[in-house]
């Protein structure tokens, strides 16, 4: 990007360095005091614009062969509300447990939601008449072990545990000096260890394969220990037990055969929307030859099947047995049906796709 007049010059003229470093000094030399002790203020002489661009124009010559750039700061934070903070402007644990008791009353379908925090605050959580969630809370946070655990990773984790520590304190508040017992909160935190290997990673006529994670315990376990520790070291620090889990658990719900069942129903439509790319859902799973262990990255060679009838093409098939035909390039077909629940954990899904089960789920 241009950043202020540029000169042209003559084959004989002085290096942009030069001429840069003699045009800022030009500029600044109003601003030094001269023998009497005076000295000509900014806007008298040029305008700060002109001296930052100079600044700019003079860092950009430093160094030709890899130039750097120059940029300035108003020193100003600009934090506007958006997305969700507005319903977090003021506290974050209160709209928190108020969603969770609204969730609760729908779901057991009793009475009619809670209309208002600032309607019914002293309602929800005088120690006198406590309303809690009763079901116990579980904060979710999860992690691809390809690394050492880095400073995002570690601040998610940090969040994460420091959050169910301020839920669990807000409610033990609520009810003392009650018989009321607030309900357990613990931290989950989900390993995504079917992420590729880097150097089992190969194409081969235009289809990418992977080893993940899962399937190269040598690659797991190379970092699991400093998960480990920092886990145990924040669930020490705020008194919050946690579990561990991995993708065969996540694709271990007991929810998850309807919604494979959904997904292969719609997989055109997803898989254009999921992946514009290839126009394919990436469910992926291991070639089961043992010593193999290769999945079909993109999901793009999957076919899939259904054997049942739907009543509308916007219903999602009940009481079925959905089929995906994963390929190999070593040894050729294998099958998961929907109905196995031990075959449906060998699956694995990219992000985009385990984003849309997770949220389905
Ligand atoms: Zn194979």
């Amino acid at each position: 990007m241009a950043i202020g007049p540029i000169q042209k010059q003559p084959a004989s003229s002085p290096d942009p360095c030069s001429i840069a470093a003699q045009n800022l000094i030009g500029l600044l030399t109003p601003l030094v005091p001269d023998e009497t002790g005076s000295s000509s203020t900014p806007l008298q002489t040029s305008s700060p614009r002109e001296v930052l661009y100079a600044v700019q124009t003079l860092v950009s010559t430093l160094r030709p062969e890899s130039p750097v750039f120059a940029t300035f700061h108003d020193g100003r934070v600009h934090d506007p509300l958006g997305g969700g903070s507005y319903a977090f402007q003021k506290d974050v644990v209160e709209p928190v447990l108020f969603a969770l008791m609204n969730d609760e009353i729908l779901s057991n379908g009793e009475k009619e939601p809670l209309l208002s925090m600032k309607v019914t605050p002293p309602k929800i959580y005088s120690p006198c008449d406590a309303q809690l969630p009763t079901r116990p809370i579980v904060l979710h946070a999860g992690a691809q072990p390809n690394n050492s655990p880095h400073a995002g990773t570690i601040i998610v984790f940090c969040y994460a545990f420091s959050l169910a520590r301020a839920i669990r304190d807000r409610m033990r508040a609520t009810v003392t000096g009650t018989e009321l017992q607030p309900p357990a909160v613990s931290v989950e935190i989900t390993f995504i260890d079917t992420a590729p290997v880097p150097g089992h990673e190969t194409s081969i006529e235009g289809i990418q394969y992977q080893k993940s994670y899962r399937d190269v315990p040598e690659a797991l376990n190379t970092h699991m220990a400093d998960y480990g520790q920092i886990i145990q070291l924040l669930s020490t620090w705020s008194d919050i037990p946690f579990e561990t889990t991995f993708q065969s658990e996540f694709f271990s719900q007991p929810v998850m055969p309807s919604l494979l069942r959904y997904i292969i129903a719609h997989y055109e439509t997803l898989g254009h929307q999921l992946s514009p790319k290839y126009g394919k859902i990436a469910l992926r799973a291991a070639c089961p030859v043992l010593g193999c262990g290769l999945a079909e990255k993109h999901g793009r060679l999957n076919l899939y099947s259904e054997e049942t009838n739907t009543n509308s093409e916007t219903e999602s098939p009940k009481n079925s047995d959905s089929m995906i035909a994963f390929h190999c390039p070593r040894h050729g077909r294998h099958t998961i049906s929907t109905s196995d629940p031990g075959e449906i954990a060998c699956l694995e899904a990219n992000a985009p796709a385990r984003n849309l089960i997770r949220s389905m789920s």
